[in-house]
């Protein structure tokens, strides 16, 4: 394995102001002295990509992407610990010493915070990358690529239900997008139970049914909060996890809660919303939301799929080549049909 010279190029798929994602030929990027060359091998399409699409605010020019799998292709010439043809998935820098880390909540660290495909370094809708070894996350043996380019989002899911505080009971899910079926799927492993889903579109309920939901409501047809109290035999939900991005899904969460219940806001919802303090007081309601997740939460998801506890290929439902995804943002993820979609690059070693 040799590390590309200085004058091959490489696929990518850059954002334009005309034309939105666009395929493009740029040249690989040479990892610096004290970086890591990474081959992608899958890298999947998250929601806030869709979301930073649609935003207008990116620059011409920016690669997304940071649900990623990939293979160790070159190394800095100051890079030890890290060796050519490691599988690897790749998360956000941290300092370990400031007062965000020192929380546990390496997300929030500000020190040389390096990231891609949301920050500032290009992302994984290339071929290549170029990151920090401290970035990297190995891959075990009995993980494949596409379940290892999952461990982020599951790493999301796993982050809610620890800012949550709960380690059992009925649990509500609203909303069936990616995270929220991901979530659901942790809850089943983690023992959490009985689980209901709200979600308007049925093939989405489907899938949470088929991922162990006791209960799918569609809450556009029917009356969420009677069948919601019916379900737990009035008493609500212990906890609500609200990942819909619906501003209205906030108070309705606090309705469905129980008494001393926990409303988790997991979706990222950039609108004003009404929710009742008084609904909160007389419940004693604790209102909470989880923000990224962490290396270790990443690891945990790994360790799981590992153990063949969790598995989250069943939530693709695309899977496309990187010149493909223009077409496929237009017609399947911008429209809301897609789950996930998964975007491969071919062999990279897996065992699953
Ligand atoms: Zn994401
Ligand atoms: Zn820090």
């Amino acid at each position: 394995m040799s590390t590309p010279r200085k004058d091959e190029n490489m696929k990518a798929i850059v954002y334009q102001k005309e034309g939105g994602l666009t395929a493009v030929s740029i040249p690989r990027p040479v990892p610096e002295a004290d970086q890591v060359l990474v081959r992608v091998v899958n890298v999947g399409f998250c929601g806030s990509d869709h979301s930073l699409v649609e935003s207008g605010q990116l620059a011409d020019g920016t690669i997304l992407g940071h649900e990623v799998s990939g293979v160790v292709a070159g190394l800095g010439r100051d890079v030890t610990g890290v060796a050519p043809g490691d599988r690897v998935i790749v998360r956000p820098t941290f300092c370990g010493q400031c007062r965000d880390c020192a929380m546990g909540k390496p997300q929030f660290c500000q020190v040389h915070r390096r990231l891609i495909g949301l920050g500032d370094l290009p992302g994984a809708f290339a071929e290549y990358i170029c990151v920090f070894p401290s970035m990297l996350i190995p891959v075990p043996d009995m993980v494949d690529d596409e379940n290892a380019a999952l461990a982020e989002p599951f790493a999301v899911a796993l982050h809610g239900i620890r800012i949550s505080g709960r380690s059992s009971g009925s649990v509500l899910v609203m909303g069936g997008g990616p995270i929220g079926l991901a979530l659901l799927k942790l809850l089943v492993v983690m023992g959490f139970g009985p689980i209901a889903l709200s979600e308007p579109k049925t093939e989405k309920r489907e899938l949470a049914s088929r991922f162990g939901a006791h209960a799918v409501f569609d809450p556009l047809a029917g009356d969420l909060n009677k069948e919601g109290f019916l379900f737990t035999g009035g008493v609500g939900f212990e906890t609500v996890f609200e990942c819909s991005g619906v501003p209205a899904n906030l108070q309705a969460a606090a309705q469905l809660s129980a008494r001393g219940g926990s409303v988790c806001v997991l979706s990222v919802i950039f609108s004003d919303a009404v929710i009742s303090p008084a609904t909160l007081t007389f419940k004693e309601i604790t209102l909470c939301a989880a923000y990224g997740n962490t290396h270790e939460e990443n690891r945990q998801c790994l360790a799981w799929m590992a153990e063949g506890r969790l598995d989250g290929r069943d939530l693709i439902t695309h899977r496309i080549g990187l010149e493909d995804l223009p077409d496929v943002y237009r017609s399947q993820i911008h429209t809301g049909l897609a789950v996930k979609v998964m975007i491969g690059f071919g062999e990279a070693g897996a065992c699953a």
